[in-house]
């Protein structure tokens, strides 16, 4: 190691701090703007403009109450993908407001493809097409017009500032200049995606963060609120996509938007086989076929026409543009070449599935003073980008009423240097045993052989989730001494340090779960069945003196406001 680093302190006050400049922190801070005058921070790590899930585009807009739907309709749909464990009355909430969102993101110049009518052009029942390559500039745009919304693009937030069981700032260091901030607010919304990057990927190499799920959503907000004694809910249902082989590249929009059958290698439709449609199950008997030797498995493009090809390139240049330039460069579009599927990594992603911090009807979390929204929120699946955006309206909303009359805490001189000596430690000394990749490529090894990777076809069982218990404790041990000779070196070690933590959380969660309830996202080959008696349940988690306490709470239906009592 060269000469050793040191970080120049910045204390920045705030009312509102977001972390996360997503789609939801994005949308909590427009709405925060729009409705008071405070002053409204957003820490994002990498550049608001083109950052998180949006950073590329997409195509369409996964969750509207398209013409005969109702929330009503929306929320059944969710409960049964989900096997019926979800948040009814979160869920519900985010359904009553995803075509008032989806206006509101139309005003700031969104393009969503219309009918000769005039109206929405639907793709299935929930879904609506937009030309969304340009989403998240348009998203940064509006943020841009706000006086009071400052911006801090490329700082990492690394934890909580806590007291007395209240949070009341956040830590974090900047990419660009050596600079740690303390950043003391009256309330904080987190905002920080989901997590990528657990498990060992599809792509080995130079391609192992060709990901489906941003990259860069590394589980900070989880890993912050794990730290800091949040309750979190339904880690085990970890989300794994079925994708277009080799880009992994969505599937949604050749299923849906030409109809194209899922076949295995024998041209047998096959989903039906194992059960009711549902997003888990068109990944399952994928799987399945492939374990019983009539792979590959195929969505059946072959014989499109010509337009619907035209079609299907234009809109994955939108969302995904390596798909495009696959069916380009090999010369083989999808009208004369079926399109062949494997399943991801699996991914914790509280938008998809419904894993994260466990809140109440306000997003407030279990913290005082800390709101969650987006893929961060737990209980709420099946949210994409319309839920987001609805998820940080509402927590904006109860942010702003919590500051109301609230002062801003004083903190203490030496608990902020505790901190960045903490975070100095990682650029001081001589360099440790390991270095991050090696740390890195170690977790994703362990928590695919032994937590329910692609190589284990998704299953675990509690003998090998207790070795990975303990792998995983063991890199938690040697991450401390990793050492940084720069920024970006230090942002790769807590990148690194947040996953582990989300991994003990999520391998708790799967041990917790005696039973089967959503083949591949959980699926425990010590109880392969169903067992709603003991776990129609949500399985929470709370870290408390380095141990993680499993609690089991009872579900919550469509009326019932949950407010947090213990
Ligand atoms: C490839 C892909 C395609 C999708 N396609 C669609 C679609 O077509 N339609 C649809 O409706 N939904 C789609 N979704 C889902 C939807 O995009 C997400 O659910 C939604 O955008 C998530 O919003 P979010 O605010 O939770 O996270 P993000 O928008 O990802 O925002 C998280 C932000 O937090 C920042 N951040 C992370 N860690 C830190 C940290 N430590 N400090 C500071 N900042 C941090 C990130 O840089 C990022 O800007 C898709 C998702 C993916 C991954």
């Amino acid at each position: 190691m060269e000469q050793a680093m040191n970080l120049e302190l910045n204390l920045l006050e705030t009312d509102i701090l977001i972390i996360g400049g997503g789609t939801a922190g994005c949308f909590a801070a427009l709405t925060c703007a729009e409705h008071a005058s405070c002053k409204v921070l957003i820490a994002e790590k990498a550049n608001i403009k083109r950052s998180g899930c949006l950073a590329a585009g997409v195509n369409a807009l996964n969750a509207y109450i398209v013409a005969g739907e109702t929330p009503e309709s929306y929320l059944d749909y969710v409960r049964k993908d989900s096997a019926g464990v979800i948040r009814e009355d979160l869920v519900y909430s985010i359904a009553q407001r995803l075509n008032q969102v989806t206006r509101k993101a139309e005003a700031m110049g969104l393009v969503i493809q219309k009918d000769a009518d005039g109206a929405y052009v639907a793709r299935g029942r929930r879904n609506i097409k937009i030309n969304g390559e340009n989403i998240k500039p348009l998203l940064a745009a509006a943020v841009g017009r706000h006086d009071n919304i400052q911006v801090l693009n490329r700082v990492n937030m690394i934890d909580y500032l806590v007291q007395d069981n209240r949070v009341i700032g956040a830590y974090g260091f900047s990419l660009a200049d050596n600079i740690f901030y303390a950043i003391l607010a009256k309330a904080v919304i987190c905002a920080t995606g989901g997590a990528a990057g657990l498990y060992r990927p599809n792509n080995p190499g130079f391609s192992r963060h060709k990901l489906w799920y941003s990259p860069f959503n590394t589980g900070a907000g989880y890993a912050m609120g794990i730290r800091a004694g949040a309750e979190m809910t339904t880690m085990e249902m970890r989300f794994v996509a079925l994708r277009c082989k080799d880009t992994i590249a969505p599937t949604g929009t050749i299923a849906q938007g030409v109809g194209a059958p899922q076949i295995n290698g024998h041209g047998e439709s096959y989903e039906r086989k194992y059960g009711i449609p549902s997003t888990a199950n068109r990944i399952y008997s994928t799987v399945r076929e492939n374990q019983a030797g009539r792979g590959p498995c195929y969505l059946a493009t072959k014989g499109i026409s010509k337009e619907m090809e035209e079609e299907l390139f234009k809109a994955y240049l939108n969302m995904a543009p390596a798909q495009t330039l696959r069916w380009i460069e090999r010369g083989l579009g999808p009208s004369v070449d079926n399109v062949e599927l494997e399943g991801t990594e699996p991914y914790i992603v509280g938008g998809h599935a419904a894993s994260g911090y466990w809140v109440d009807r306000h997003r407030a979390t279990t913290l005082a003073g800390l709101y969650a929204a987006g893929d961060v929120a737990g209980g709420s699946p099946q949210k994409y980008v319309t839920g987001c955006f609805a998820e940080g309206e509402i927590a904006a909303l109860a942010a702003l009423a919590y500051i109301e009359g609230q002062e801003l805490a004083a903190v203490g001189h030496a608990q902020i240097r505790r901190k960045l000596d903490e975070v100095e430690q990682f650029l001081q000394g001589p360099a440790g045993l390991y270095r991050v990749e090696e740390i890195e490529e170690a977790m994703q090894k362990v928590m695919d052989v032994y937590a329910g990777g692609i190589s284990a076809g998704y299953v675990v069982n509690s003998a090998k989730l207790v070795t990975a218990k303990q792998r995983i404790e063991s890199l938690v041990e040697l991450s401390r001494a990793l050492r940084a000779n720069d920024l970006h070196e230090l942002l790769q070690i807590y990148e690194v340090i947040d996953r582990l933590y989300v991994c003990q959380v999520v391998i708790e969660h799967l041990l917790a779960r005696k039973e089967t309830r959503w083949p591949c996202f959980q699926e425990n080959a010590d109880y392969p069945d169903k067992d709603d008696e003991h776990y129609f349940k949500y399985v929470n988690s709370r870290y408390r003196d380095g141990k993680i306490e499993i609690i089991l709470r009872e579900i919550v239906k469509k009326d019932e406001h949950y407010e947090h009592q213990d």
